[in-house]
């Protein structure tokens, strides 16, 4: 017997090889062995105190920064969802957030509590959860500024609250990245604003991204990280990858979005080999003709 036929009671969904692909902005990818989405925390925490503890478990949130490789994802993904949506404004210009909350919901309640500093979240289209882990940001803010607390589960289910300073934040990166933790929900703090200016300045980063961004395509946002000193998006162009079709599979639609070159799209039936391939392509071609050093933001997973 496997540890998929000795799976826990849950009050949650349970979905054994269960597509990744629809999990995700990019649309590609291969299955997971099994795919939990737990009813609230406390399910979350029974199911993982009784899975075999050699199984691999991966959080995700709304796969906006994911590419899931052809293969699949070995052992559990969790996704959370509506049991980990609470939001609540907190005293002295705070709020609390569940994890699966998404990011423009966070700006927006911010806004209408007259909290200020969050509305950059307005232009990012994952959760709490992804941001937290991400450390996302965008216009010259990120999560760092704001983040008082992230509350986590370990991988026995044990829960604990991590202040700002255990999180070990740097450009879009967190500790829990090597962490095998999950994120159920945080704490935010702004400074007080006017609701009123502070949704015209949402207004203006929302339409802002779409003109810049390829908002509506299959994609996973910036794929790489900018270098110090240089933006990706030039270095890419610099290359001549910008809109320049790639494949290894024969699939068609995988480029560099001709209207922002740092952000890989799927633009028809192209596989994660193709998407992947494309971004080593493109590293090692920057590398070779520009002397720059390309780094993953987008977050690979699975078996190729
Ligand atoms: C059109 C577009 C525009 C974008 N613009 C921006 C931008 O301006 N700035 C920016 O920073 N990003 C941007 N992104 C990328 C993405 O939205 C962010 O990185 C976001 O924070 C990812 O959140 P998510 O919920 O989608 O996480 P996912 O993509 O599902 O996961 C990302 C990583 O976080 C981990 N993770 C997710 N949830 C949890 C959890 N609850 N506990 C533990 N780990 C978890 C996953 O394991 C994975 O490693 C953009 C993406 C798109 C598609």
């Amino acid at each position: 017997m496997s540890w998929k036929d000795r799976l826990p009671q849950v009050r949650g969904r349970l979905l054994r090889d269960e597509p990744l692909a629809p999990f995700t902005w990019f649309r590609v990818g291969g299955p997971a062995e099994v795919v939990f989405m737990p009813a609230d925390e406390a399910d979350l925490a029974d199911f993982l105190g009784t899975l075999d503890a050699g199984v691999p478990v991966t959080p995700i949130g709304v796969g906006s920064n994911l590419l899931v490789r052809d293969g699949g994802v070995e052992g559990v993904v969790v996704r959370l969802g509506r049991g980990f949506s609470e939001i609540e404004p907190l005293e002295a210009s705070g709020l609390r957030a569940g994890a699966a909350v998404p990011d423009a919901v966070l700006a927006r309640k911010a806004a209408e509590a007259g909290v200020a500093g969050l509305e950059f979240y307005a232009g990012i289209p994952g959760t709490v959860g992804g941001a937290v882990v991400m450390n996302a940001g965008c216009y010259g803010s990120e999560t760092t500024e704001v983040l008082a607390s992230a509350r986590v589960m370990d991988r026995a289910g044990a829960v604990r609250e991590m202040g700002h300073a255990d999180l070990g934040y740097t450009y879009r990166h967190s500790v829990l990245h090597e962490a095998d933790l999950i994120v159920l929900g945080a704490t935010f703090r702004g400074v007080p604003g006017d609701p009123v200016a502070i949704k015209a300045r949402m207004a203006e980063i929302t339409a802002r991204r779409e003109t810049t961004q390829p908002i509506r395509e299959k994609t996973g946002g910036s794929t790489f990280k900018n270098p110090p000193g240089h933006s990706s998006w030039k270095l890419v162009d610099e290359a001549g990858w910008r809109g320049r079709p790639f494949s290894l599979s024969g699939g068609q639609g995988a480029m560099f979005s001709p209207l922002h070159a740092n952000f890989l799209i799927n633009t028809g039936d192209a596989t994660a080999a193709d998407l992947e391939g494309l971004g080593e392509a493109v590293r090692a071609d920057v590398r070779a003709k520009l002397g720059v050093q390309l780094d993953w933001e987008i977050k690979r997973i699975g078996r190729p």
